[in-house]
């Protein structure tokens, strides 16, 4: 920052940034205080030979099963590891050997303390491990989501990618550039032909825009292009949420999250306060398709909104504690072996 005039933006955009955050943080600490868990069923889905879809409350799980164990990416919430634990059982005798995080959020994470304190190898990118041992304050609940024990934070990390040779596949899982956080990892079932996407696809929605875990809109649509050369006519895409998928709908979301920073983009520029910006509504035609899911236009537009700022400069950038990741780098890591 070296003008006044962006100082002058900076406190007020970054105010802003830290109410949609804390606006989307409740929502989330709401639901979560309401859920019955005794009510929840963990819904298994045959995804491809060895490879499961495990739906319940929060992040869609993937499974590998075969010789070697299971491979989980994803745990929901720690009052359905139970329920996660007997889904498993049932489509194979062997145990639990990995867990691997898409990114922190507590949909995707909430079961690591159950499965680590029961010798589950932890594993997921550097910021995940970074973000749940640091926690994160919300002001307008006052509530904390207080750091995580030793016990639920990923064993091994890794920084750009790293590949699992288990069950007779090859399981890649590779960082992308700052999109939903700056913690994402993609997971590619090679021979199996399938594609966790965590949470850079809610199928058939708006995702989650969460600007303090560094999302970014640019990096979000550079994200997904690393991604695609992956998928080939008959890969199974296993969205962060929603419904199993096909890298047609993939392609689709991309080019939805491109007409919202075509569309977004000039008016963040144009100096227009979120208000201003929601007054405007720039999402008016995409909302009738995307505005009804999980995440309503409002909220996402004043994610994009405050994630536009801070591409542009106009905020500053959100504190990462492993400052590892700048948000607006979308190429800083080295592309993986595209599927041939
Ligand atoms: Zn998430």
């Amino acid at each position: 920052m070296n003008s006044k005039r962006q100082r002058g933006m900076m406190s007020k955009r970054s105010h802003l940034v830290s109410v949609v955050a804390t606006l989307v943080a409740c929502v989330a600490t709401v639901a979560l205080a309401q859920r019955d868990w005794s009510k929840v069923e963990v819904k298994t889905v045959p995804v491809a030979p060895g490879i499961y879809m495990l739906q319940g409350a929060g992040g869609n799980i993937g499974l590998s099963v075969g010789d070697d164990g299971a491979f989980v990416v994803d745990d929901q919430y720690a009052p359905l590891t139970d329920k996660i634990k007997a889904a498993i059982a049932a489509v194979t005798p062997k145990p639990i050997r990995f867990v691997l995080n898409t990114h922190w959020h507590g949909d995707h994470t909430g079961g690591n303390e159950n499965l680590g304190q029961a010798g589950v190898l932890i594993v997921a990118h550097d910021n995940v491990r970074t973000r749940l041992a640091a926690g994160l304050f919300n002001e307008i609940s006052g509530r904390t989501v207080a750091p995580a024990p030793r016990v639920a934070l990923p064993i091994v990390t890794f920084t750009d990618a790293v590949t699992f040779h288990l069950n007779g596949d090859e399981i890649h899982a590779f960082h992308v550039p700052p999109a939903h956080t700056d913690g994402d990892a993609v997971v590619v079932f090679r021979k199996a032909d399938v594609i966790h996407t965590g949470d850079l696809m809610f199928q058939g929605g708006y995702p989650v825009f969460d600007v303090p875990s560094g999302a970014s809109l640019s990096g979000w649509i550079a994200a997904i292009d690393r991604v695609l050369p992956f998928t080939g006519p008959a890969t199974k895409i296993i969205p962060g949420h929603g419904e199993l998928t096909t890298p047609a709908e993939l392609r689709v979301y991309r080019d939805m999250l491109s007409t919202v920073r075509e569309r977004v983009l000039p008016l963040v520029k144009a100096g227009k306060s979120a208000d201003e910006v929601v007054a405007a509504a720039p999402l008016a035609e995409l909302d009738a398709k995307w505005g009804n899911g999980m995440v309503k236009s409002e909220t996402f537009l004043r994610g994009v909104v405050a994630g536009l700022s801070r591409e542009l400069g106009l905020v500053a950038p959100v504190a990462s504690p492993a400052s590892a990741a700048p948000p607006t780098a979308p190429t800083a890591t080295p592309a993986p072996t595209p599927k041939p």
